[in-house]
C-alpha cells in the first residue's frame, strides 16, 4: 500500500461540527484550514473567525488548549479556493442540504490535489447520492466520514464508501482516523442514518414511546436509562436537550424520508419513526433543549424543572428509579432481564420492553445497515457511549431464551413492529459474537475484524464481550506479581509493571511491586513501562493505608514511610534503562510524581495530570515539589537566565499551589508534567505499543541516566515574594489562612528554603524539605479535617 500522507486537511463548513472537528485536529498536531462561506460584511473571514472564536469557550472543550485555537487557518471560498490545492484530506461539514453540498463539491473540484481524499460528514445523506455529482476523477476517493458530536470526546467515526471508492483509499483513511485521530473506525453502509444514529435513535423513540406507555416521568426515565443501565449518565431526555431537540429532529425526519412503504428503503418500523408529539410542540414552542434554556427540561435559578406532559407545563424534577429496580440491575445480565420481564412493576416492565426493543430492531435491521452485529455493538459503544451494545448484552443474558421472550412478545403484539426476528437468530446459535468473528447474516458467515496494519499497534484492542478478547492482565508471561501490582511482559524485552489497585492508588504495597519491577527490568529487560488496561494513571498516594502507621506512631512514623515513596522516585530517574509512564485518565499527586519521575512518558490525549495535594491539606510529598525546583534550573539554564529563577519556578509553585489540573494531554503539558520530548497518543488502545517501542528504541539508542547534580534554586528572596503576593491574597479574602500557611511550605520547597539566590541544592536535601513539610501539616488540625472530609465524602473540604 502507498502512504498515505496527510500534511493538511481542508474542513469545510465552520459550523457546530466542522469548527471542532478542525480543534481536534489541532489537538492531534494535523495542520488544518477551516473554510466557510465568504462574509457579506465585514472581513470576508468573519464567519469562520467567530466559529474559531466561539470553540474557547465551548464545553466541553474541544481544544486541547484554549489559545491553540490560533493554529486552525481561516478561509473562505472566494478567495482561498487554490489553497485547497495544499490539502490531503478534504471534509466537508456543511449544512445538511443535498443541493448546497452539490454545488459545493462542483465549485471546489478544479481546485483539489489530485491524490486527495474528499468525504462528507454528512448524518443522513446517501453517499452514493452524493458522489453521483462529482467529476469522475474525484469519485473513487470519495466517501463519508461521520463524526459524533463532540467530536473530540465521541469515539465513533462511521466510514462509508460508494461503489465508485477504491478500497485503498478507505483503508488508508481507516489508519489515519485511528491513529492520527484516536478514533475508533466503524464501517457502514450507505443507508440512512448509517448504523449508530439509526439504531440509536430508533432506541429513542422506542423510550418515549414506552415510558408513555407505563407512565413514567422524564426524570425517572433518564435514572433508568443512564448509567444504572449502562449507558451515558445523561439517560434519554437530557441526551436529547443537549444534542438540541431540533438536530434530533431533522436526524428523524431523514428516517421518516427515506423509510418505509415506497421510499427509498423499506422498513417494518417505519410506522414507529413519526416525530413524537411532544417532541413537536416543544419544537414549536422554541424549546430546543439546552441551548434555548428549555427541552424536556428547565432550569429555574438552582432548580431543575421537567416537562409534564398531561399538564403542559414543568414540575420539580428528581425522580428516581426505586431501590428494587436497582437491585436488580446489579444483577448479572441473564438473571437481570429474566427480573426485569418477570415483574409486575412499571419501571422493571418499562426497562425490559426498552431492551426487547433494542434487540427486535438490531437484529431485524442487521442484515441491511451493518456488516457483521460487530459494528452495530461498536457503534452504540463509540457513538451513544453504552458499555454494551444491544448484541452483546443478549448473548451475554443467554440468546435462545432471550430470543424466545422477544418473540413472544412480538407474538403477542407487545413490541413496536410485528416484523418477526430473523430466521438466523433461531438457528441454534448461542450467539453472534466468537472468536472467529462476529455474525454477518448478509454473508451468512462470521466475519473477523479487518487485518489492516494500523491493527497491529493495539496490543489489546477493546473488544466486544463474547468475541473471545484477550484479557491484558492475563496475558503475556508473569515475572512477579502481588495484591496490587502485576510485573509482566508481551515480548522477553520490555518489562510492563500494572498497578491493580482500585483507583491505582500508590500503597507500600504498590511502591514495592514497583521496585521489583524496576530491579527485574535492570537485570534483564530493556526498559519498563508503567500501564495498565483502564482509564485510570493513579489517583495518588493511598492515605487510607497509611492510616494505621499514622495512628500508631503519628508523623513520625509517616515520614520514614514517605522516604521510602522518595528514594523509589529517585530510583526510578536514574535507573539504569528508561522507564516509561504511560499515563491515561488521570495521575494526581503521587501518580503525577510517578510520572514525572520516569524517563519518559507517553501520554493518551485524554490525561488529566496534577499535583492537587493541597486538597487535602498537604504538600506534595513524592518528589513533586522538587521536581518543580529543579524543572526551574533547567529552563533558567536553557534560557541562559543565569539565577533569575523566581521567574521559572512562578508557574510551577502556582500549579501546585492552586492543585491545578490538566484537562488534556497538552494542558498537561503546558502545566510541566508532561514535556516536549514525550509523546501524546490520540488513540488510547495504541498506547502501550507506542510506550514498549520507546523503551526499546531509548534502550537501543544507548540509554544513560540523567547526569546526578546539584541546581541552583530561587533562595530566600524569593519565597519572601511569593508570600507577600499570597498574604494579599489572604488579607483580600481569596485564600484562607490555612491555604496561605500550605503555600508557604509549597513556595519554601520549591525555591530552596532558606539560601540565597542561586545556591547549589540536590534532590535528597529538597525532598527532606518535603518530607518536613508533609509531615507539619499531618499533624495540623486543620489538614487532618480536610484528610478526614475527602476519606469520607471524597469531596474536598475548604477551610
Ligand atoms: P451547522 O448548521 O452548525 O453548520 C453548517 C455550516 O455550513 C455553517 O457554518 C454555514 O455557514 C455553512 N453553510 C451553510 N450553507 C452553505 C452553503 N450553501 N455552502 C457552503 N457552506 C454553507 O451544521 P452542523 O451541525 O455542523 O452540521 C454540518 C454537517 O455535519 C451536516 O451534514 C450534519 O448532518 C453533519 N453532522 C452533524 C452533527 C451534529 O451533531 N450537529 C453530527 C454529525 C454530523
Amino acid at each position: 500500500m502507498n502512504r498515505f500522507n496527510v500534511r493538511k486537511v481542508a474542513v469545510l463548513g465552520a459550523g457546530v461540527m466542522g469548527a471542532q472537528i478542525a480543534a481536534h485536529l489541532v489537538n492531534v498536531r494535523v495542520p488544518v484550514i477551516l473554510f466557510d462561506l465568504p462574509a457579506k460584511e465585514g472581513p470576508k473571514n468573519g464567519i469562520v473567525s467567530k466559529a474559531v472564536e466561539g470553540l474557547k469557550k465551548l464545553k466541553p472543550a474541544p481544544l486541547g488548549v484554549p489559545e491553540e485555537a490560533a493554529l486552525i487557518e481561516q478561509a473562505n471560498y472566494e478567495e482561498h479556493l487554490d489553497r485547497l490545492g495544499e490539502c490531503d484530506l478534504i471534509i466537508e461539514a456543511i449544512a445538511e442540504r443535498m443541493d448546497w453540498k452539490l454545488d459545493l463539491y462542483r465549485r471546489i473540484a478544479p481546485a483539489l490535489a489530485p491524490h486527495a481524499i474528499v468525504a462528507s460528514n454528512t448524518s443522513g445523506l446517501s453517499i452514493t447520492t452524493l458522489s453521483e455529482a462529482l467529476p469522475e476523477s474525484i469519485k473513487p476517493r470519495f466517501c463519508g466520514i461521520h463524526f459524533f458530536n463532540p467530536p473530540r470526546y465521541m469515539a465513533l467515526v462511521e466510514l462509508i464508501d460508494t461503489p465508485a471508492t477504491t478500497p485503498e483509499v478507505l483503508d488508508q483513511l481507516e489508519a489515519f482516523v485511528t491513529t492520527a485521530l484516536g478514533k475508533g473506525v466503524v464501517r457502514a453502509k450507505d443507508t440512512p442514518n448509517f448504523i449508530a444514529n439509526r439504531v440509536g435513535i430508533a432506541g429513542m423513540l422506542a423510550t418515549i414511546k414506552e415510558a408513555e406507555t407505563f407512565g413514567l416521568g422524564y426524570d425517572v426515565v433518564d435514572d433508568l436509562t443512564g448509567k444504572k443501565l449502562g449507558r451515558a449518565s445523561s439517560g434519554t431526555f437530557r441526551t436529547a436537550d443537549v444534542v438540541g431537540l431540533d438536530t434530533m429532529s431533522h436526524v428523524i425526519r431523514t428516517l421518516q424520508d427515506n423509510l418505509g412503504e415506497g421510499k427509498r428503503i423499506a422498513d417494518p418500523f417505519a410506522p414507529m419513526y413519526a416525530t413524537p408529539p411532544v417532541l413537536g410542540r416543544l419544537i414549536e414552542q422554541g424549546a430546543l433543549g439546552q441551548k434555548s434554556g428549555a427541552g424536556f427540561y428547565k432550569k429555574v435559578g438552582k432548580d431543575i424543572l421537567r416537562l409534564d406532559p398531561a399538564k403542559g407545563d414543568y414540575v420539580p424534577a428528581g425522580g428516581k428509579a426505586e431501590p428494587l429496580i436497582d437491585r436488580m440491575l446489579k444483577k448479572a445480565p441473564a438473571e437481570r432481564l429474566k427480573l426485569l420481564r418477570e415483574s409486575s412493576n412499571p419501571q422493571a416492565q418499562f426497562l425490559w420492553a426498552i431492551l426487547r426493543d433494542g434487540f427486535h430492531y438490531a437484529a431485524v435491521h442487521l442484515a441491511d445497515i451493518a456488516e457483521s452485529a460487530r459494528d452495530i455493538d461498536f457503534a452504540m459503544r463509540w457513538g451513544f457511549g453504552v458499555k454494551q451494545g444491544p448484541f452483546e448484552l443478549w448473548q451475554a443474558a443467554g440468546w435462545q431464551q432471550v430470543a424466545e421472550w422477544v418473540k413472544a412478545d412480538i407474538d403477542a403484539g407487545k413490541a413496536l413492529s410485528s416484523a418477526p426476528l430473523p430466521a438466523w437468530v433461531f438457528d441454534g446459535r448461542s450467539g453472534v459474537h466468537t472468536p472467529e468473528g462476529s455474525w454477518s447474516p448478509a454473508k451468512n458467515a462470521y466475519i473477523p475484524r479487518r487485518t489492516l496494519p494500523v491493527y497491529q499497534r493495539q496490543h489489546f484492542p477493546e473488544d466486544v464481550i463474547g468475541a473471545g478478547g484477550v484479557e491484558p492482565l492475563k496475558s503475556g508471561t508473569e515475572v512477579f506479581s502481588n495484591e496490587e501490582v502485576r510485573v509482566w511482559t508481551l515480548d522477553g524485552e520490555v518489562l510492563i509493571a500494572s498497578i491493580t489497585a482500585k483507583l491505582h492508588l500508590i500503597s507500600p504495597t504498590v511502591a514495592e511491586g514497583l521496585q521489583v519491577a524496576l530491579d527485574r527490568a535492570e537485570a534483564g529487560y530493556k526498559g519498563l513501562v508503567i500501564w495498565s488496561p483502564d482509564d485510570v494513571f493513579s489517583a495518588g498516594a493511598n492515605l487510607e493505608a497509611l492510616m494505621p502507621v499514622f495512628m500508631k506512631s503519628g508523623a513520625k512514623g509517616i515520614a520514614p514511610e514517605l522516604k521510602k515513596f522518595q528514594d523509589f522516585m529517585l530510583r526510578l530517574r536514574y535507573a539504569q534503562v528508561p522507564v516509561i509512564s504511560a499515563v491515561r485518565g488521570i495521575a494526581l499527586g503521587g501518580g503525577c510524581e510517578l510520572a514525572v519521575y520516569s524517563s519518559r512518558r507517553v501520554a493518551a490525549m485524554e490525561s488529566y495530570m496534577g499535583l492537587v495535594e493541597v486538597g487535602v491539606g498537604l504538600v506534595p510529598g513524592a518528589g513533586g515539589l522538587t521536581y518543580i525546583a529543579r524543572r526551574a534550573a533547567e529552563m533558567a539554564s536553557a534560557a541562559n537566565a543565569g539565577a533569575d529563577i523566581l521567574k521559572f519556578v512562578t508557574d510551577g509553585f502556582t500549579n501546585a499551589a492552586m492543585a491545578k489540573v490538566g484537562t488534556s494531554a497538552i494542558e498537561s503539558r503546558k502545566l510541566g508534567y508532561l514535556l516536549w520530548s514525550d509523546v501524546i497518543v490520540p488513540h488510547k488502545d495504541e498506547l502501550l505499543f507506542v510506550a514498549t517501542q520507546q523503551a526499546r528504541a531509548m534502550f537501543d539508542s544507548g540509554y544513560r541516566p540523567p547526569a546526578r547534580t546539584p541546581f541552583p534554586v530561587a533562595g530566600r528572596s524569593a519565597i519572601a515574594t511569593i508570600k507577600g503576593q499570597l498574604a494579599n491574597m489572604r488579607d483580600g479574602g481569596f485564600i484562607s489562612a490555612h491555604d496561605f500557611h500550605i503555600s508557604a511550605l509549597i513556595a519554601d520547597v520549591v525555591c530552596g528554603g532558606e539560601v540565597d539566590a542561586g545556591s547549589l541544592v540536590t534532590e535528597e536535601y529538597l525532598m527532606a524539605l518535603e518530607r518536613k513539610h508533609f509531615c507539619s501539616l499531618l499533624e495540623n488540625p486543620k489538614s487532618q479535617e480536610r484528610i478526614m472530609g475527602m476519606l469520607q465524602t471524597g469531596k474536598p473540604v475548604r477551610n
